[in-house]
């Protein structure tokens, strides 16, 4: 199968009724974008940017240290986009394992991803000021998670200009960014005219949204039976965010595991969905689901699934 797949390689990722599709790879550390090429990937779509603070016990990178890992995450995708996120720790995504807080009781809902950066803006200050400076290399990308509040994204918005002033009165080069907003919490999901108003792009983090929309710990194994991507209101939430975006012309792709995930891979393409983030290993299996698609089929048949009053069985 491996050995067929990777036949795939060369391979442009286009339906059977000529829709050009986007495959790109989520990534951990600078080191994996080579992968992520190997892999036939068209770029990062979710560079996990946390992964650069962890477990250093509280010695976090300073600016020079961070750009230098977004400038090689660039540099090792060879002129293809890289989206990079800011930083998505906290709570229930600890810096130091060993710090895992045991006084926030919901840590999924406490102090992670964008409301951590916003509580510490000198911090978040040089992490976009790194960014901004790695996009003088390369096509960049910046993505903000977490989102959910107006408030939250005036604020993220100003930290960007600051940060651009700073390094205008430095006299430091940057370049220009995109900027997009993950969509992971079913507030935001629900008030997209807003996110499409401040954003050039969206990307739909499953991961999350499936967890705050059924209230179901992603972590927790004792009820990881009922963390159901295809919940209608999961499909809903998503299927929505697909459909806005696109009628503004928008970009927006999924980048949790269920854009990785080759039996959600004919539904999401029915819904609208034009661009895949996931982990380098899964491209060439979506791929080739992508080859086998007929997206002028799939979308009635998406329409009944997005109806239907209980997870349809996708197989088949
Ligand atoms: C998600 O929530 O779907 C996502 C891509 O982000 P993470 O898994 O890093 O929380
Ligand atoms: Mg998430």
């Amino acid at each position: 199968e491996r050995g067929r797949l990777a036949r795939l390689l060369h391979t442009p990722a286009v339906t059977l009724d000529g829709q050009k599709i986007e495959l790109l790879a989520n990534i951990e550390l600078p080191e994996d974008a080579p992968a992520a090429v190997a892999a036939g990937a068209v770029g990062v779509g979710l560079f996990r940017s946390e992964f650069l603070f962890m477990n250093r016990k509280g010695d976090l990178p300073g600016e020079d240290e961070q750009y230098e890992a977004y400038r090689r995450a660039v540099d090792g995708m060879q002129g293809l986009p890289v989206t990079i996120r800011t930083i998505d720790v906290g709570a229930d995504k600890p810096l130091d394992e060993t710090e895992r807080d045991e006084a926030h009781l919901n840590p999924a809902l406490g102090l992670r991803a964008i409301r951590w950066s916003l509580a510490d803006p000198a911090m978040f200050l040089t992490q976009l000021r790194a960014i901004l400076r790695a996009a003088a290399h390369g096509k960049v990308n910046l993505l903000v998670p977490m989102l959910a509040h107006v408030s939250e994204i005036r604020q993220t918005l100003s930290l960007l200009d600051f940060a651009r002033a700073e390094l205008d009165n430095r006299g430091t080069t940057y370049g220009p960014v995109q900027l997009g907003a993950m969509i992971e919490i079913p507030a935001a999901a629900l008030t997209l005219r807003t996110f499409l108003k401040y954003f050039d792009f969206l990307s739909i983090g499953t991961n999350d949204l499936i967890q705050y929309t059924l209230a179901i710990d992603r972590d927790d194994e004792s009820v990881a039976h009922l963390y159901d991507p295809l919940h209608p209101a999961v499909l809903q939430l998503v299927a929505n965010t697909i459909a806005e975006c696109n009628a503004q012309g928008k970009g927006v792709s999924v980048c949790g595991e269920m854009a990785g995930d080759t039996q959600m891979t004919r539904l999401l393409l029915g819904l609208g969905l034009r661009s895949f983030s996931m982990h380098p290993a899964q491209v060439l299996a979506v791929k080739q689901e992508v080859l086998r698609a007929d997206t002028s089929r799939l979308r009635a048949w998406a329409s009944d699934v997005l109806a239907a009053e209980e997870p349809v069985k996708l197989l088949g």
